[in-house]
């Protein structure tokens, strides 16, 4: 594995033909990626992606299940954006920590988050993240549209006075959407709608979206049939837009369609399938943006596995590609 070798899948390959042997193909999505930990060690997070052959990924920056966390040390951060560079691996997304619910009644549990929110927030910038991707929370006890509020309220407290850094390239915060199981909010796209809207009155912070195509299918979004994707592109264009959309987190599913239950599973797997899989990956509202799995390690090999079909999908031969690319 070599940087060079890397920046090749990172290309904007979009119309660009390669020769391959004797057939031409072409090679859709620019950025694809994975989840990898830190482990110890910031640095680790990102040479693991690498040798992964992943050119985008994210992380948690600090344990994803403990209210505390410390500060990364600046030498990690050296090394860790050192490695990044070295092997062009952007965008970064960070993942909030699960325990983070900003939109709760509980006042202990929403001070906690305020007070979390804020640390992630904080080592999203000193990391050098584009993306700080959260989920909008879970509304239990109150109305969905005091859950919103209630969101949007706790975002404004943990933002107050924080700069997002580098003004050239602030840190994004991205609104995930969800399965929809209990009183989640956000697996209707016009809740993440609401919420950036209140939440570009309230704070000053970047905020765009994060779609999970697992997620999509469980809230009822059939991503996995032709007609059934068409159909949510339509409903993404007149509920949040394609512009803010920074991000898609690419998971198959578990459960079926409108199930309401989040459980990731391996690429072509699942209910959305191989073949739903390669029509999101060069759909042309969606070939461009930069895709991250999330998918489970149940055996040694599993990321690599996951990532090769994700990179072979995004990759269509000529004579299939000239037709999928017809307006
Ligand atoms: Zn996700
Ligand atoms: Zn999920």
């Amino acid at each position: 594995m070599n940087a060079n070798q890397n920046k090749f899948i990172g290309v904007h390959l979009c119309l660009s033909a390669a020769r391959n042997g004797f057939s031409i193909t072409i090679v859709f999505s620019t950025r694809i990626g994975i989840h990898t930990f830190i482990a110890g060690s910031l640095e680790k997070a990102a040479l693991r992606a690498a040798e992964l052959g992943a050119n985008t990924f994210q992380i948690f920056s600090a344990s994803p299940r403990m209210w505390r966390a410390r500060a990364p040390d600046p030498e990690q951060i050296r090394l860790f954006r050192k490695a990044r560079e070295r092997f062009d691996l952007r965008p970064l997304a960070i993942h909030v920590n699960y325990l983070i619910n900003l939109a709760s009644v509980d006042e202990t549990v929403r001070a906690k988050s305020i007070l979390a929110f804020r640390g992630e927030l904080e080592r999203a910038a000193l990391i050098g993240a584009e993306y700080l991707v959260l989920h909008p929370g879970n509304c239990k006890g109150q109305s969905v549209e005091e859950g919103i509020t209630a969101f949007a309220l706790g975002l404004k407290e943990a933002a107050a006075g924080f700069e997002a850094g580098n003004r050239k390239k602030p840190l994004t915060v991205l609104l995930e959407n969800t399965a929809g199981s209990g009183c989640s909010l956000g697996s209707r796209l016009e809740e993440l709608q609401s919420i950036r809207e209140l939440a570009r009155d309230l704070t000053d912070l970047a905020v765009g979206f994060c779609l999970d195509t697992c997620h999509l299918l469980a809230a009822g979004f059939d991503v996995a049939t032709q007609a059934g994707l068409e159909t949510t592109i339509r409903s993404i264009e007149e509920s949040i837009g394609f512009t803010q959309v920074r991000l898609i987190h690419a998971n198959d599913s578990k459960t079926p369609l409108g199930s309401r239950v989040d459980r990731h599973a391996h690429i072509g797997a699942g209910h959305i399938g191989l073949a739903g899989f390669r029509r999101i990956l060069t759909h042309p509202k969606l070939r461009r943006k930069a895709f991250i799995l999330e998918t489970p390690i149940d055996q040694p090999g599993d990321d690599r596995k996951n990532l090769d079909t994700l990179k072979s999908l995004a990759t269509l031969p000529l004579t299939k590609a000239s037709r999928v690319m017809k307006p």
